[in-house]
């Protein structure tokens, strides 16, 4: 029976719709989260208030309202006229589009080559990061700290040497990561991982711990000792569903490979999971494809409807010895409590050092990472008059031109939207750090080919919940550690990582409040990746925050109900970090690019006269460290 929206606590004030322990998220829209005294005539906005702090901003977060209106206004509605521009500041010797691990990365490069250099980086968001940011709460004199975006460190083997040269300035040490994880946690506290059974769809509440290998989130779980293939029985599924699902956990490799015989790597490698599962492993049955086919949208975006057959070894599935793929394990072990944000932080901290200055006694080094986790940023040093580098928050910039023929120009003039006003920046270079899809609506003069090559870098949406329990008695009652949810609006669930840094402590106790992380990807089976990563922007961005809310409440209502869990009064604030616009493109690894032409990234990302292209759009990979080599590259092309 489904619960009413009062035994959900739908009613409940918790801090979840825009409210900032502070200042309210619509009044920051409109401009009060700035400085009430008198604007300088040469400053377009005030310094931000010092209690200005959107990590603490819970309810819709990520790209929240007021992030996306004006560049929607742009690119849908090829809005041009944005009223009077004025022009009140000294040019600028570069601009940065874009405040996200790229956008911040470029003008630390960019700084380091020409110190002293009047640099401005513009962001649409109210806080910076742009994917990498964190979320904050505060519950019981107790701070929480969650991952609004970017989550682990992975392969550093994979980094180059910029990536590696810069996290050692940030301070930053791969590794340290296993010092910061407690390895026991889950299995001390008896937290497993498995399925998760909606009512909605499954006709009941349903958790199955079982055995199996994960190696997409935290590692780590005790281990039930049931075999997928045991498990599989109690899923509540038709019984014909729970014996295909059975006899493909129990298929030998031999098996296995003898069923696949005849196909090459190079079918295989185009063949999607669904395919071979349904085709040549005996998985036909809906309900079996329907537990399958959704387990890995929260990391790959989409299902095993548009996953090649070699994924399916990630998530404990049978595949083919030709395909079978070694992956690292513990990847998701490099993970600090707010993900990536700490790369984010720690460039904020280097550039602007008067924001950290008072909140935290700052050691240099690793040392400074450990200081900075509970320190504070004062975003009110960010962007004031007297500073010659500033990050301008909430303004989006909305045209980016050369004053001349580009090849005669001396300068850009870069037009962006704040505070409902428009302003134009000169500035003898530009970096767009921005999503390049962006890019031809800011530059309507860039030449055809490389904004067509523009249009093909979709991005693929997310979001990510963090939900504080007051106490997690019903978590460890139930043995939830984490799950696939494959009835779910959020197909994916568990126990946030268990890091520890500094004085930073992730909770131990039971009794003390804990975050549940959850993942949803909008997808659409069926269709291409990029068909179903274009209609869920669209999706992630249309659907209301109450109906996710509801949505999270009756999930976790489900789960841990048999624990003792009553949303009603167990959920004290929820933070739901949207991402239409996620990860960057990224051509399939072992295939590559198998379209027509050069790679659509490499002709996207040609400078243009006084204008570089960064963002990890440009790499063509999604990671962080994309993000930092297209940067160093971007800021390269300047002095090239
Ligand atoms: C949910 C999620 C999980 C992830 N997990 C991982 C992970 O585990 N490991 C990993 O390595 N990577 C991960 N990534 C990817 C990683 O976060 C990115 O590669 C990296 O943060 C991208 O940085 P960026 O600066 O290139 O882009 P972004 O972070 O997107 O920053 C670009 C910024 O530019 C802003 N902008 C756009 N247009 C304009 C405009 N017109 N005016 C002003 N500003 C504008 C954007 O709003 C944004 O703030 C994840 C990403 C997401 C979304």
């Amino acid at each position: 029976m489904s619960k009413s929206g009062k035994d959900l606590g739908l009613d409940r004030r918790i801090p979840r719709r825009d409210i900032l322990h502070g200042f309210g998220a619509t009044a920051a829209l409109a401009g009060l989260g700035r400085s009430s005294t008198l604007l300088a005539a040469d400053q377009p906005v005030a310094p931000l208030d010092a209690d200005y702090y959107p990590p603490a901003l819970a309810g819709l977060r990520g790209n929240h309202r007021g992030s996306w209106e004006a560049a929607h206004d742009l690119a849908l509605e090829n809005r041009q006229d944005w009223g009077p521009v004025q022009e009140p500041e000294d040019p600028y010797d570069l601009v940065v589009v874009g405040g996200g691990i790229s956008g911040l990365s470029t003008a630390y490069f960019y700084l380091q080559k020409r110190p002293g250099s009047r640099v401005l980086i513009l962001d649409n968001h109210d806080d910076f990061g742009g994917h990498a940011r964190r979320n904050e709460f505060q519950l019981d004199g107790q701070t929480l700290i969650g991952h609004a975006g970017s989550q682990a460190f992975a392969d550093p083997s994979r980094w180059s040497r910029e990536t590696h040269r810069l996290l050692a300035e940030l301070g930053i040490e791969p590794e340290r990561f296993p010092d910061y994880y407690d390895s026991d946690f889950y299995a001390r506290h008896g937290l497993t991982f498995g399925f998760f059974f909606d009512e909605a769809s499954y006709g009941e509440n349903r958790y199955v711990p079982l055995s199996t290998p994960w190696g997409h989130g935290p590692v780590g779980f005790r281990d039930p000792q049931i075999a997928p293939h045991r498990a599989v029985e109690s899923f509540p599924l038709a019984p014909e569903a729970r014996a295909q699902l059975a006899a493909l956990y129990a298929m030998e490799q031999a098996e296995v490979d003898h069923r696949a015989a005849g196909l090459s790597a190079e079918r295989l490698n185009r063949m999607s999971y669904l395919e071979f599962a349904r085709d040549y492993l005996g998985v036909d049955h809906p309900e079996a494809l329907g537990v399958i086919v959704p387990m890995p949208e929260a990391i790959e975006t989409v299902g095993f409807d548009a996953q090649p057959v070699r994924y399916g070894s990630g998530y404990g599935l049978p595949v083919p010895a030709a395909v079978l793929q070694q992956r690292p394990v513990d990847s998701f072990v490099r993970h600090f409590p707010d993900g990536i944000a700490t790369v984010s932080r720690q460039l904020v901290a280097q550039l602007f050092p008067s924001a950290v200055g008072s909140s935290a006694d700052l050691h240099s080094g690793s040392a400074a990472v450990d200081d900075l986790m509970t320190a504070r940023i004062d975003y009110s040093q960010l962007d004031r008059p007297d500073r010659t580098l500033k990050l301008r928050l909430n303004s989006t910039a909305v045209n980016v031109i050369h004053d001349d023929v580009p090849e005669r120009s001396r300068q850009v003039l870069v037009t962006y939207f704040t505070n409902g006003r428009a302003y134009r920046a000169r500035s003898g270079q530009v970096v767009l750090a921005c999503y390049n899809m962006m890019i031809p609506h800011l530059c309507p003069t860039l030449p055809q080919a490389q904004r067509r090559a523009m249009y093909r870098l979709i991005k693929s949406p997310l979001v990510y919940s963090n939900v504080v329990l007051g106490n997690w008695h019903a978590v460890k009652a139930q043995g939830f550690g984490g799950a696939y949810c494959p009835g779910c609006l959020h197909s994916m669930a568990f126990v946030d990582f268990p890091t520890s840094i500094g004085r930073y402590r992730q909770p131990d106790d039971p009794d003390r409040p804990i975050i549940l992380h959850l993942e949803w990807a909008p997808t659409n089976p069926g269709m291409s990746k990029a068909d179903q990563n274009e209609g869920g922007h669209l999706r992630i961005t249309m659907t209301p925050f109450r109906e996710i809310e509801r949505s999270v409440r009756e999930q976790l209502a489900g789960l841990l109900g048999p624990g003792g869990f009553d949303p009603a009064n167990d959920i004290a604030a929820m933070t739901v970090n949207r991402h239409p616009h996620g990860y960057a493109w990224t051509p399939d690894p072992v295939r590559g690019w198998d379209g027509e032409g050069p790679e659509p990234h490499l002709v996207a990302r040609q400078p243009f006269h006084r204008i570089a292209i960064a963002n990890s759009d440009a790499g063509a990979r999604f990671t962080f460290d994309t993000a930092i080599d297209q940067a160093y590259r971007a800021v390269g092309e300047l002095f090239a």
